[in-house]
């Protein structure tokens, strides 16, 4: 291929990438990647039944703490029992709540012969009934079972730069090996909060999640970005913040995107593989031309 070649085949591409970009109702359509957390099996606990479970004077002691302020794994574990089934070494989680909640996933209430329902955590409405055993005793633990319902957490400054609000249902699109969008995925924004998508370990297995997994907040309507910027105004043109080679990667571009939102300004000498492109027409970024 000759020089002008390339060069012809990059303004092609650019102007590709610009026309999709003007297509779309909101300029600034940029990716709003967040972190994905998968939630194995666990139960809280209120005051009375750490004593129930683990002895009179005991209380729930800290392993590590968990992404959500205050939120800890304690070294306390119980089995979950019905009559048909039981689960070990259950972990518990702090601090003591005011009821006692237990999260499952499907595959769970299968192995324990129960429906509980999709809930999200605090709502026990129609929650399944349950036994608890601890080290010190049984608890009988009625409407306290339930599914819990994938989640995002926000704190409002975060929120609102994503241009999200408390109680929104969005979908996430899981990029990985096993790429699934979920939908339906309520919106919890509060000052506590830290930025985390919780899902439990039926989903982080459906879409095999792991530590390269992307999940990408999209709006309600399928497939498109949620807007990073508020108003919908399209974010400045960044001046790339690190040194670009003349010939972006895909390798290279995956870096790119992580550094910048809406578009990129390079240098007209530089050259982008089509997998290059590709990553950026997907992370929705513009290139733009010095
Ligand atoms: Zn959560």
């Amino acid at each position: 291929m000759t020089q002008q070649e390339v060069q012809n085949l990059v303004a092609e591409v650019v102007t590709l990438c610009l026309q999709k970009q003007e297509g779309q109702q909101q300029k600034c359509a940029a990716p709003s990647e967040i972190l994905a957390e998968a939630s194995a099996r666990h139960v809280h606990l209120t005051r009375e039944a750490v004593e129930a479970l683990f002895g009179r004077g005991a209380s729930l002691t800290k392993r590590k703490d968990l992404s959500q302020k205050g939120e800890f794994l304690s070294e306390q574990r119980v089995r979950v029992v019905t009559p048909k089934g039981e689960l070990s070494n259950v972990a518990v989680l702090g601090p003591e709540r005011s009821a006692v909640q237990v999260e499952l996933s499907r595959s769970d209430c299968r192995t324990l012969g129960i429906q509980a329902p999709v809930r999200l955590s605090g709502d026990l409405s129609g929650a399944a009934n349950v036994y608890l055993i601890g080290p010190n005793g049984m608890l009988q633990a009625n409407g306290s079972a339930i599914v819990a319902k994938a989640h995002i957490h926000l704190p409002p400054d975060e929120a609102a730069r994503r241009g999200l609000y408390d109680g929104q249902l969005v979908s996430v699109r899981m990029e990985s090996s096993r790429p699934l969008t979920f939908e339906g995925i309520e919106v919890r924004v509060k000052e506590s909060f830290t930025p985390a998508l919780h899902i439990d370990l039926d989903e982080a297995n459906a879409c095999a999640l792991d530590s390269q997994t992307r999940a990408v907040i999209l709006s309600g309507e399928r497939d498109t970005p949620v807007c990073a910027c508020p108003g919908g105004q399209a974010p400045e043109t960044k001046k790339a913040p690190v040194e670009i080679p003349n010939l972006v990667t895909e390798q290279t571009a995956r870096c790119l995107v992580k550094q910048c939102s809406g578009s990129l300004m390079l240098s007209k000498r530089t050259i982008l593989t089509p997998s290059a492109i590709d990553v950026f027409r997907q992370a929705r970024i513009c290139i733009e031309r010095e």
